[in-house]
């Protein structure tokens, strides 16, 4: 099996002030959900890594995807009284908008029994909205919350949607910047350096960044931290020398002043892809 170089006393525990490990991105955790093939490889590709970490906000994507779309499926489940209805519907009505269809793969996957199926997916979704963002820190062996945006620890329920919190009470965004800003600055600079790297994304944080040094205070609503997101991950994820993710295009670029190996899943390859060309 591949070693990462992280091998015996450089591979984590030990090292908690600056961990060697694996950090997770919100779409490793996403993607573990979307797909039971690549839930597979990812689950082969940890066993390298002694010390897995990831970041609350993490949770704030994951609930976007995840735990909005259980929340839905679980609502139009009630309505329309039948999987199969809800399948249909899925199919047809929804034929465009892959945030949803996506997932009913995996509803019917785990309904066998079709007497049973409605009822079983219904378990299934409310089972998943229980367990909410609790899924990710049972995974990971450190959850870091420079941020500690409530958003992260909402919950979520059959009769509870997951969404923006209205006032960011909770939301450290602002002190999070001021803390880190060299660092985001790097990214800046880094984004601007690579302008045939550039996505829509990373022109959107460069100068979100730019604002924000200016005046700190064009961050102080939690759709600013959402618009941060990759971002704010990123930034919590220094000290790590592997970042694992799928949204290979950001990370390309942030991963950079970092100084992580980018560590990603190819659709065609039982291996994880290792990218070395800018190791430390
Ligand atoms: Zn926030």
């Amino acid at each position: 099996m591949t070693s990462f170089g992280l091998s015996g006393k450089d591979s984590g525990v030990e090292h908690r002030g600056k961990p060697a490990g694996v950090f997770l991105d919100s779409s490793i955790h996403i993607t573990r959900f979307e797909s039971n093939a690549f839930d597979r490889k990812i689950h082969e590709a940890l066993k390298e890594f002694p010390w897995k970490g990831t970041a609350s906000y993490t949770k704030v994507e994951f609930g976007n995807v995840i735990l909005s779309c259980a929340y839905y499926y679980y609502r139009k489940l009630e309505e329309l009284g039948d999987l199969e209805k809800l399948c249909d519907f899925l199919y047809h009505r929804l034929r465009y908008n892959n945030k949803y269809r996506q997932w009913s793969y995996s509803i019917l996957r785990e309904t066998f029994n079709r007497d049973e199926a409605t009822e079983r997916a219904k378990l299934l979704l409310s089972t998943l909205m229980a367990t909410g963002t609790a899924y990710i820190s049972g995974c990971c062996d450190e959850v870091r919350d420079g941020i500690r945006c409530g958003w992260a620890d909402q919950r979520v329920g059959p009769r509870i949607a997951w969404q923006r919190p209205n006032r960011p009470r909770n939301c450290r965004i602002t002190e999070f910047f001021e803390e880190n800003k060299p660092l985001f600055s790097q990214l800046r600079d880094t984004i601007e350096q690579m302008p045939e790297q550039q996505t829509r994304e990373l022109e959107a944080f460069a100068k979100l960044i730019e604002q924000a040094c200016k005046d700190v205070k064009v961050l102080k609503s939690c759709e600013k931290c959402r618009e941060l997101a990759d971002a704010i991950i990123a930034v919590e994820s220094e000290g790590y020398k592997a970042f694992f993710t799928q949204n290979i295009r950001e990370s390309d670029v942030l991963c950079r002043p970092l100084k992580q190996l980018l560590l990603y899943l190819q659709q065609d390859s039982d291996k994880p892809i290792l990218r070395t060309d800018y190791r430390p």
